[in-house]
């Protein structure tokens, strides 16, 4: 049995779908590149974005941003969307086998060994995994998804194609003197501000999705690398651990994260900040659900369920998690006991 470590490689809905309509010319690049890499011994995850914008070119009316038409969309251009990959993948003598998941399938313990035992064995088999999330259930995030299968699947690398060369230090569609960040060393509350500058305005995602990614990845132990979906080779450079767009190292942790926080902590960028009193800084060492007496301010629009950071009052960023209870940025002092952070709900950021 083949033990080496997969790559997952995602793939965006701009870089597969033009006007509404497969562009084949992509799907032929993309399907050579696997096969090349198939031939080379690699183990590949695909996760391809597409069936929502396909759905979307067959409805006649409607926001396109309504959740319920997004997972109708899907639903009705999933099956063209898998259609059309498995085709161009079968002419180039691979074999696809379609895995619709949700986070909830790889961060639940039951679904996620489920879910592994089959992809492992898709692998063994010399099938390639083409994956997209089930959005007729709940519209999510591919780069999300990617990043945690390649926890769930231990891998090598997590390769995520987009329309732009990587990560830069200011917008490179509106900015000719952009430059391109070639590697990020460690993930950094630093390098979100740069990206919040630097996002895509196309597909679903942007850049600012890509870095939760990122996180998820790098607090897990594996490497992302984020490149151009045009970029001559980038998927081959990006597996040989080749210099192309930016690389995300992972950080060097002495604890293995739960995969379930992790989800629960980078599932979408942060809505708002808690600025919290200097007590926050040993409820996070220790663990513990942070209460909202420890909350002396709030920056932002923060809803329940929203992804919120915790900064000190010194300005540190210590942890980020999903919080309970909703708040304005007009509201103050918050003192009460009430659990904002549940102690399962957040990644600290503090070393171990
Ligand atoms: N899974 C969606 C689709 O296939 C898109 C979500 C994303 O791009 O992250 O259309």
């Amino acid at each position: 049995m083949d033990q080496r470590a997969p790559i997952v490689i995602k793939i965006g809905t701009s870089s597969l779908i033009s006007a509404g309509r497969i562009d084949q010319s992509r799907m032929v690049e993309l399907s050579d590149t696997l096969a090349a890499l198939h031939a080379a011994g690699h183990r590949i995850v695909l996760v391809a974005s597409g069936a929502i914008a396909l759905g979307n070119a067959r409805l006649r009316s409607g926001a396109e941003s309504d959740p319920v038409r997004r997972q109708l969309a899907a639903a009705l251009g999933q099956n063209a969307l898998f259609d059309a990959l498995r085709r161009t993948l079968e002419s180039a003598a691979l074999t696809a086998a379609q895995f619709l998941l949700t986070p909830v399938d790889l961060t639940d313990d039951a679904h996620r060994d489920s879910v592994r035992g089959a992809l492992q064995l898709a692998l063994d088999e010399g099938v390639i995994p083409l994956v997209n999330e089930n959005d007729a259930v709940m519209v999510r995030n591919n780069d999300v998804l990617a990043a945690l299968l390649g926890t769930v699947l231990n891998a090598q690398r997590v390769v995520i194609l987009t329309d732009v060369p990587g990560l830069h230090d200011s917008n490179p569609h509106s900015n000719d003197d952009a430059r391109l960040i070639p590697v990020i060393s460690e993930m950094s509350a630093e390098i979100e501000r740069l990206a919040g500058v630097s996002v895509s305005a196309a597909g679903t995602g942007g850049m600012l999705s890509k870095l939760c990614a990122a996180w998820i990845s790098s607090l897990s132990g594996v490497e992302v690398v984020i490149a151009s979906a045009s970029e001559p080779n980038a998927v081959v450079r990006a597996v040989n651990g080749d210099s192309v767009g930016t690389l995300v190292r992972p950080r060097e942790r002495n604890k293995q994260q739960d995969i379930g926080r992790l989800w629960r902590a980078f599932s979408t960028p942060p809505a708002g900040q808690l600025m919290c009193d200097s007590g926050a800084e040993q409820v996070v060492r220790q663990e513990g659900s942070l209460l909202g007496r420890h909350v002396v301010n709030v920056e932002g629009e923060i809803r329940p369920g929203d992804i919120a950071n915790v900064l000190l009052p010194d300005g540190r960023l210590v942890a980020r998690g999903r919080s309970r209870l909703g708040f304005s940025s007009s509201r103050s002092a918050i003192s009460t006991d009430t659990s904002v952070l549940q102690k399962c709900d957040y990644v600290s950021f503090l070393e171990d």
